[in-house]
C-alpha cells in the first residue's frame, strides 16, 4: 500500500469520513493518520462491579446487561435511558443523540462491556454515551493492555467518529499498511542509538503491548522528530556558512584601537572579551554572520555591539543598531554619542519622530557615506533608508522584531548581493532547549558574567496593604540620594482601566511625595514622544527622584543611580517582564531593591512567578520556569518556528531527548556531511523530502 494515498484507501473510511478527518484533524493521507498519535492511553485491564463504583471514579469498565430501555421526552428532542444491571446492582446509561438508531441496535439481556465516564444523580451512577461492545465481540479481539485515546473534536464525535471508531480505523490501517512502513534509520544507526524499528514503534504507539514497549516506541518517534528538525537546522547553518557571501572585516584599525585604548570607560569582562573574539572570527571568514548575542540584563552587550561597529567602520563599512522603542534608541544614541565624543565618528539617530528636514539629511548622509553609525527604531527599515555600504546591522532586544523585519535589513546596502552581518542582541534569556529549536541555525554567543561590583538586587514581595511601609522605605532611599521607579501594568485588553490605575497611582504618589522636596517624572505610551523624552531626560539627569511609568521602560533603560524598582500589581506581569523590569536597577554600585506589590488574591501561577523572582536572579532559571508555566507557544518567536507543530515530542518535557538528538545530528554531520556512508543514505532520503515540503531553504539561492 502506498502510504501517500488518501485515507479512503483504508477499509471503513468513506469519502465523507475522509473529508471529516481532513477538516477536523488535518489528516489527509494514510501516512498522516499513521502519525496521528494517541494523546493518552486507557488501561482497560481493570473491571469494576456496580457496587464498587465510587463518586469519584472517573472512567470505568463494567460488564453487565441492559434490563430496561425507555425513551424520555424532553423539551428538545428525546433522551434514551437504559437500566444496566450486573450481579451487584444497577445503574443508568443515557443517550442524547442518535437515540433512535441506538435504541434499535441495543440488545437487551445480553452481556456487554461498557466503558465511560461516570456521573452521579441522586446517588445513582449513570454514564452518558458509553462505549459498548458485546462480550462475545470483546473476547474475539486481541486486547492490548492499553488502549489509545486519539485527539478528537466535537464535530468528529457528533458525526459518529468516536474514539472506538478511530481505533478500529487505526487497526485496519496498520493491518493494511504495516508492510509498507518505511524505515528512516539504518540498522547500524538504530543500534547505535538504541531505537526501535519504525514498524515496531508505530505499532506500539497505537496499540502498546505494555508499558515498556510504549516507552520505547515513544522514545524512537520523539527522537526521530527532533533529530530531523535539528539536522535541518544544522544543515541550513552549514549551507549558510558556505554559500552566503559576507563582507570581510579584515583588520582591527585605528578607530577600534584608539577607542579601546583611550576611551573605553572600564575593562571588559572576560565574557565580553570572549564574545568579541567569537564575533571577530565570524566576520573575518568571508561568510555572512548571523549571530545571537545573549546576555542577561546589565551584562554589557551594548559596548560589545559598539566595538563591533567600530570594526566595521575601520574596514570601510557603515553600521546600524536598531532598538524596539524610541526611548531605548534615544538612550543608545546618547550613550554611544558620549562614548565617541572624542572621536571623529559620525553618529545619527532616526526614529518615527525625526523631523522631515533632518530625515532628509540623514538619508543623504547614509548614501554618501558620511554617517558611520545610524541608531534608530523600526524607522530604519523604511525603504527610503539606504546605506552606501552597510556592513553590520545590530538588532537590540530581538524579541520585539519579526523575522520578516530582520530580512528587510538585507536589502539596505547599495552593494548588491552581499547582506550585512547581523548581530541580534537579547536579554531575554531563551531556555537552552528552546534556543536550540528556534535558533539552531544561528550561532550563539553568551555573556554569562556581570561587570564586577554588581550587587544582587534584593527582591521582596509585599501586599498592597503594606504600601505605606513601602513609601516610607522609598523616602529613606531618596534621602540617600537614590532614585526610584514605580511601574504599573499596561495590558492591551484593559488599557483604559490600566491608564486610570496609572493616573490614580501617580496622584497618590504626588500626594505622598510633595513638591518641591520631591520631583516626579511620568512616562507612558499615550504621551507625545517629545514629552516622554523630556520626562525621561529629567530622570536620567537626576532632576526627578521618582519615575512613574508603564512598561515602556521595560527594555534597556539605563540609569545607574536608580536603585529601587517598585512593581505595582506585579501578579499581572509575566516572568520575563518582571525580570526585565528588575534589570533596570542594580546598575550602579549601590545596593538595589525590587519590591513586588500584589493583592491578597493570587493564582497559583502568580504565586510561582513571585516566588521565583524573590528566590533567584538568574535569567536562565527564570526563563525555564516561564517556559514551564506558559508553554513554548507563548514565548516570542516560537510561532513562526514550527516547533509548535511537533507531533509527538515536547520541547520542554523532552529536552533530554532533544539534547541527544542534536548531539547525534552534529556527530553525523561532522563525520559524514556528504551523507556518503551507506548507513546514512536513508537519513539523506528523508531529509531531502523534508526540505522539499518545508521550503526551509527557500531564502538560499
Ligand atoms: P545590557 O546587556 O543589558 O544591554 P548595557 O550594555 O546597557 O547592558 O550595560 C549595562 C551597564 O553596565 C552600562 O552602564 C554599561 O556602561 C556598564 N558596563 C558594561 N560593561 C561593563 C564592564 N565591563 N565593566 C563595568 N561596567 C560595564
Ligand atoms: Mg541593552
Amino acid at each position: 500500500m502506498n502510504l501517500n494515498q488518501p485515507t479512503t484507501y483504508i477499509k471503513g473510511v468513506s469519502v465523507a469520513r475522509a473529508e471529516l478527518l481532513y477538516k477536523e484533524l488535518n489528516v489527509k493521507t494514510c501516512n498522516d493518520l499513521l502519525h496521528l498519535f494517541p494523546h493518552r492511553y486507557i488501561d482497560k485491564t481493570q473491571f469494576y462491579t456496580i457496587n464498587q463504583l465510587q463518586q469519584n471514579t472517573a472512567e470505568v469498565q463494567i460488564v453487565g446487561k441492559i434490563t430496561n430501555i425507555k425513551t424520555v421526552q424532553q423539551k428538545r428532542g428525546s433522551r434514551l435511558v437504559a437500566t444496566f444491571t450486573d450481579a451487584t446492582g444497577r445503574m443508568e446509561l443515557v443517550w442524547f443523540k442518535g437515540t433512535k438508531w441506538i435504541k434499535d441496535s441495543l440488545k437487551p439481556n445480553t452481556p456487554y462491556v461498557i466503558y465511560g465516564k461516570l456521573n452521579w444523580f441522586n446517588g445513582t451512577a449513570n454514564m452518558a454515551h458509553p462505549e459498548m461492545e458485546l462480550v462475545t465481540e470483546y473476547k474475539k479481539k486481541l486486547q492490548s493492555a492499553m488502549q489509545p485515546v486519539y485527539p478528537s473534536t466535537e464535530k468528529l464525535t457528533n458525526k459518529g467518529v468516536s474514539n472506538k471508531v478511530m481505533r478500529s480505523m487505526m487497526q485496519n490501517l496498520l493491518q493494511q499498511a504495516f508492510e509498507s512502513i518505511e524505515e528512516t534509520f539504518s540498522e547500524t544507526f538504530r543500534n547505535e542509538n538504541q531505537l526501535l524499528h519504525k514498524k515496531e514503534a508505530l505499532l506500539n504507539i497505537h496499540f502498546p503491548k505494555g508499558q515498556e514497549l510504549l516507552a520505547k516506541a515513544q522514545y524512537r518517534l520523539k527522537f526521530e522528530e527532533l533529530f530531523f528538525i535539528q539536522l535541518q537546522l544544522l544543515v541550513k547553518k552549514l549551507i549558510n556558512k558556505s554559500k552566503i557571501k559576507g563582507f570581510v572585516f579584515e583588520s582591527v584599525g585605528e578607530k577600534f584601537t584608539d577607542f579601546y585604548q583611550n576611551h573605553l570607560p572600564f575593562d571588559l569582562t572576560n565574557a565580553q572579551k570572549r564574545v568579541l573574539k567569537e564575533i571577530r572570527k565570524d566576520v573575518g571568514t568571508g561568510a555572512q554572520m548571523n549571530r545571537l548575542l545573549q546576555g542577561d540584563v546589565g551584562s554589557g552587550k551594548t559596548i560589545v555591539g559598539l566595538l563591533v561597529m567600530l570594526l566595521a567602520i575601520d574596514n570601510g563599512y557603515q553600521a546600524t543598531i536598531m532598538a524596539p522603542t524610541e526611548i531605548l534608541a534615544t538612550q543608545h544614541y546618547n550613550g554611544i554619542k558620549e562614548l565617541l565624543e572624542k572621536t571623529d565618528i559620525n553618529v545619527e539617530l532616526l526614529t518615527g519622530s525625526t523631523k522631515t528636514k533632518k530625515r532628509r539629511e540623514i538619508h543623504e548622509g547614509l548614501q554618501n557615506g558620511s554617517i558611520h553609525i545610524l541608531i534608530g527604531t523600526h524607522a530604519i527599515l523604511e525603504d527610503k533608508v539606504q546605506f552606501q555600504k552597510l556592513g553590520l546591522a545590530i538588532i537590540d532586544e530581538q524579541h520585539r522584531f519579526g523575522v520578516a523585519q530582520r530580512s528587510k535589513l538585507w536589502q539596505k546596502s547599495a552593494e548588491s548581493g552581499v547582506p550585512p552581518h547581523v548581530l541580534v542582541m537579547t536579554a531575554t534569556p531563551i531556555p537552552r532547549t528552546l534556543a536550540m529549536s528556534l535558533y539552531g541555525d544561528l550561532d550563539v554567543s553568551v555573556i554569562d558574567e556581570l561587570p564586577p561590583g554588581r550587587k544582587e538586587v534584593k527582591t521582596v514581595h509585599r501586599y498592597d496593604s503594606h504600601r505605606l511601609g513601602v513609601f516610607r522605605f522609598l523616602k529613606d532611599e531618596i534621602e540617600k540620594g537614590r532614585q526610584v521607579y514605580v511601574v504599573y501594568p499596561l495590558i492591551q485588553e484593559s488599557e483604559a482601566m490600566d491608564y486610570k490605575d496609572l493616573m490614580d497611582g501617580y496622584e497618590s504618589i504626588v500626594r505622598e511625595f510633595p513638591s518641591p522636596k520631591y520631583q516626579i517624572s511620568i512616562v507612558h505610551g499615550q504621551m507625545k514622544p517629545a514629552d516622554k523624552d523630556y520626562e525621561m531626560e529629567r530622570f536620567v539627569k537626576g532632576e526627578t527622584q521618582i519615575m512613574v511609568a508603564t512598561t515602556v521602560i521595560e527594555v534597556g533603560v539605563n540609569v545607574p543611580n536608580a536603585s529601587v524598582m517598585v512593581i505595582e500589581s506585579s501578579e499581572r506581569f509575566g516572568l520575563s517582564q518582571l525580570h526585565q523590569l528588575r534589570g533596570r536597577v542594580g546598575r550602579g554600585a549601590e545596593q538595589s531593591f525590587c519590591i513586588l506589590l500584589t493583592s491578597f488574591k493570587l493564582s497559583s501561577d502568580a504565586k510561582t512567578r513571585i516566588k521565583t523572582m524573590v528566590e533567584t536572579s538568574d535569567g536562565f532559571k527564570i526563563a525555564e520556569v516561564d517556559l514551564k508555566l506558559r508553554g513554548p507557544g507563548n514565548i516570542m518567536g516560537t510561532q513562526q518556528s514550527g516547533i509548535l507543530n511537533l507531533k509527538i515530542a515536547d520541547v520542554v518535557k523532552d529536552s533530554p531527548i532533544l539534547f541527544t538528538a542534536r548531539q547525534t545530528a552534529m556527530k553525523l554531520l561532522s563525520e559524514d556531511a556528504g551523507f556518503t556512508k551507506p548507513e546514512n543514505k536513508l537519513i539523506l532520503k528523508r531529509l531531502t523530502s523534508l526540505q522539499r515540503s518545508s521550503g526551509i531553504w527557500s531564502n538560499i539561492s
